[in-house]
């Protein structure tokens, strides 16, 4: 643990690099929830998160629509661990994004989706999304697109040109807090309560390819059509030195510009450490409440550097180094 304050939380670490081209390193989030949680879900969902991990591969799911079988066998072996896991995570209701999603005000899951690797570094998303529990699949379908970012109306039909099928992201569960939300008439989001919530996977290879995906139901009760930072640059980017995702109040994360502002210091020559510090103090003095991880790739020093960083909640997450 590189600080701990009452409000921050940063752990850090330097791995060597340079394994071979069937090494990977991997770190993944589910979500940040309050810093004092009770109830056990955060262990459950670290150790959830853990195992999401140890058991990524680097195959083709028998799930995936067949109109992207030729992009996932044409992709790296990082892509498709980053998207593997992605994709775990997704199908867990224990998380906030696909199968047990939040919903938005009006009672609908809507769903958003991003994904960005190193050799293209393009960004792609998709936000607010319906009937759909794999949203990182969309994101990851709009990297051979020409317009690569897409509303809810754009994602529906996306979807429906893909050949995806309708399936209802809601659970039971879900809708009965919804509803118990409504009743009480929260006006305010509060579906972080004891929750964890958005799932974010980054990686990076032996060949020092790197690549970021988050996905998310957003915070619960908004808007309808409210968008937050998972399917902007804001949550989730990616460069030749860094891949980063990030979670917790969408809005802030967008007004602390908070993955540009990591790749950027990390750019500019500074240590993992030093901005991810640096960043999270700042955001502690506006009062923000939100979390990141990133990798920093240094292959000239044969090292990369890790962190996973929080102010003002509790991030789940875990990381492994795993040859293929
Ligand atoms: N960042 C997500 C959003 O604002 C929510 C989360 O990470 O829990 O939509």
């Amino acid at each position: 643990m590189a600080v701990t304050t009452t409000n921050i939380q940063i752990e850090v670490g330097r791995v060597p690099m340079g394994k071979g081209p069937n090494w990977a390193f991997l770190l993944a989030h589910g979500g940040a929830g309050p810093q004092d949680p009770s109830g056990g879900m955060i262990e459950q969902a670290e150790k959830r998160v853990a195992t999401v991990l140890n058991q990524a591969g680097a195959g083709i799911p028998s799930d995936i629509p067949s109109v992207l079988k030729l992009s996932w066998q044409q992709a790296t072996p990082l892509e498709r661990l980053v998207m593997n896991g992605t994709r775990e995570l997704e199908a867990d209701p224990l998380f906030n994004a696909g199968l047990g999603a939040s919903l938005q005000g009006d009672g609908q899951a809507r769903l958003s989706a991003s994904f960005m690797e190193s050799q293209r570094q393009k960004f792609s998303a998709v936000m607010n999304v319906t009937n759909i529990v794999h949203a990182c699949d969309l994101a990851w379908a709009l990297q051979e697109q020409r317009h690569c970012v897409l509303d809810g109306m754009g994602s529906d039909d996306l979807k429906r040109r893909l050949g995806i099928p309708a399936t209802s992201p809601v659970t039971k569960d879900r809708l009965a807090k919804w509803i118990s939300y409504k009743r009480r008439e929260l006006a305010a989001q509060a579906d972080s309560s004891g929750k964890t919530g958005t799932v974010g996977v980054i990686g990076l290879s032996g060949s020092n390819h790197l690549a970021a995906s988050t996905s998310t139901g957003g915070v619960g009760n908004e808007a309808p059509g409210r968008v937050g930072d998972s399917p902007t640059i804001a949550g989730n980017y990616c460069s030749k030195q860094v891949a980063i995702s990030c979670t917790g109040l969408g809005e802030q994360i967008i007004a602390f510009a908070l993955a540009p502002r990591l790749a950027l210091g990390v750019e500019s020559g500074k240590t993992l450490e030093s901005v991810m510090t640096k960043s999270m103090e700042l955001a502690d003095q506006r009062g923000y409440s939100f979390a990141a991880i990133a990798i920093a790739s240094d292959p000239a020093a044969g090292v990369l550097e890790w962190a996973a960083g929080s102010v003002n909640c509790r991030l789940v997450w875990s990381k492994i180094e795993k040859c293929l």
